[in-house]
């Protein structure tokens, strides 16, 4: 099969496109025929080496994956030959306390496809069965490859985690991210009042097509002081976040009472520091978090099923060009999703 693959760690010039076997089909997985396949930055990390992580090479990048079942193994009744799919991208073992209690993503052997396995730059992709779900009829193969670990990610973070309610003030930092442009429509769905914030015009003005009530441009301005000023000095209910240690200090001062802080990144550096005071004067709420379960996935894709959320897609390439697909990613030249079509 066609696959855009690495055999050695290091700059985009190390993907190369060229012929892999196919994968078997074992007990319990599914072959699939790739039609799509979404980038994240998750994707420029793993191909650059992340420290302590060692993988076999090979590798073959791409988490968010749709496409057509080619072939079931023994032991997987829910899907048949020809079923139009997306891939759950999170893995399991399937059998913990943490996976029976459905928090399969607090598992320890929690692994996402793409980056602790085989991913999605190929032709063909074998899954664990639990993994594969019906494409909603009314998204384009490469749609239905935009929303699936963004999508998780936030509304784990939004809706699991933060309990986001009517009325609330969320400031969304980097609202201009994959993530980002999730939570905002996440938000907006939970009649939340949202409060964009990127660090360029050009991207909060592609956030208020998703329907953002409020924009910061926090090159130019103080978000603090903006905030303050926007909820009359109420401050965010919740503030979602991956910045990290930037915006972190000034972050906890603008949290409401009662306030809550989530974050799934640390793409400013990780050192991030806080005056205690604050968490414990003002009842505050500080949640970490990473992808979310299987049952969540489900849930979410009725969503785009009933056109409530919409995948926002910045361009499409062919599977060929992945090394030019991760220069858009490394520039972060994109709004929305970068997703090549095989
Ligand atoms: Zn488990």
């Amino acid at each position: 099969m066609k696959a855009v693959y690495f055999n050695q760690h290091g700059d985009e010039s190390v993907l190369q496109y060229g012929a892999l076997p196919e994968p078997q089909v074992a007990t319990g997985k599914v072959l699939i025929q790739i039609k799509a396949c979404a980038l994240n930055h998750l994707d420029l990390w793993v191909r650059r080496g992340i420290p302590g992580s060692r993988l076999p090479l090979p590798h073959i990048l791409g988490s968010d994956i749709s496409g057509v079942v080619a072939e079931v193994g023994a032991g997987v009744a829910q899907v048949k030959v020809g079923d139009e799919i997306f891939v759950s991208p999170g893995t399991s073992c399937g059998v913990c306390e943490w996976c029976l209690t459905g928090v399969d993503n607090n598992c320890r052997h929690y692994g996402v496809i793409g980056e602790n396995s085989s991913g999605g730059y190929a032709e063909y992709l074998a899954v664990p069965g639990v993994n594969v779900m019906p494409k909603p009829a009314n998204l384009s193969f490469v749609e239905a490859a935009a929303f699936p670990l963004t999508f998780l990610t936030s509304w784990e973070m939004l809706v699991t985690k933060c309990r986001v309610r009517p009325g609330d003030f969320v400031l969304v930092l980097a609202a201009g991210s994959g993530v980002g442009v999730a939570a905002v429509q996440i938000a907006k769905l939970h009649g939340a009042i949202v409060i964009a914030a990127a660090g360029s015009a050009e991207k909060l003005e592609k956030v208020k097509n998703l329907g953002a009530d409020f924009f910061i441009n926090y090159e130019e301005q103080n978000f603090r002081e903006e905030v303050m000023k926007l909820t009359s000095k109420r401050g965010a209910d919740i503030i979602f976040e991956h910045v990290g240690e930037k915006t972190w200090p000034e972050s906890i001062k603008t949290l409401a009472r009662g306030g809550r802080l989530v974050t799934c990144g640390a793409t400013t550096g990780y050192n991030a520091t806080m005056d205690l005071r604050y968490l414990f004067s003002k009842n505050l709420q500080i949640f970490g978090s990473i992808m979310g379960s299987k049952g969540t996935m489900l849930r979410l894709a009725d969503f785009f099923r009933a056109g409530k959320f919409k995948p926002v897609i910045d361009r499409v390439l062919p599977l060929a060009e992945a090394q030019q697909a991760h220069r858009i990613l490394a520039r972060r030249e994109q709004f929305g999703k970068v997703v090549l079509e095989i």
